[in-house]
């Protein structure tokens, strides 16, 4: 089968599809904004869920922050983006109910991944933990006032 041009600079992926909502192979058309981020869950059949960051200007204090935002894409099996990889996604039509979104690309592994999932899983453990110490805290003083 003949790959199509995406009308996007990027490298042809090397592995073969049947999938209809492939922009190499299908017939899914590619258009609008493309992000390019890291793959944080690989879980999901043909769909992953891309983690990116980008700076927020605040006037006020003439700084920028670092924002994040997460967002589902379609994986065609061509391209098997794998938790870890940095991709690159393009905008196309709406495959499912938040999916509209497909990679195009694997730009390659972000260094540090699994230490820093680690670190963020930990992190929930421990404001989890924080939150359930107060909780008890705090009926410990109804209690004691009640009493
Ligand atoms: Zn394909």
């Amino acid at each position: 089968m003949e790959m199509k041009n995406i009308g996007l600079d990027v490298k042809k992926p090397k592995g073969k599809c049947e999938d209809s909502n492939c922009p190499f192979h299908g017939s899914l058309k590619c258009r609008g904004r493309t992000f390019t981020g890291t793959i944080v869950s690989g879980k999901m059949q043909k769909t992953v869920t891309m983690e990116w960051e980008w700076k927020n200007y605040i006037r006020k204090y003439e700084r920028y922050e670092k924002r994040r935002g997460r967002i589902k894409a379609h994986n065609p099996a061509c391209i098997n983006a794998k938790e870890g990889d940095i991709v690159k996604i393009m905008e196309c039509r709406p495959l499912s109910k938040s999916k509209n979104f497909v990679v195009v690309e694997i730009l390659g592994k972000e260094k540090g991944f699994a230490q820093r999932m680690e670190a963020e899983e930990e992190s929930k453990v421990k404001k989890e933990g924080k939150v359930e110490q107060e909780q008890a805290e705090k009926e410990e003083k109804v209690e004691k006032v009640t009493a």
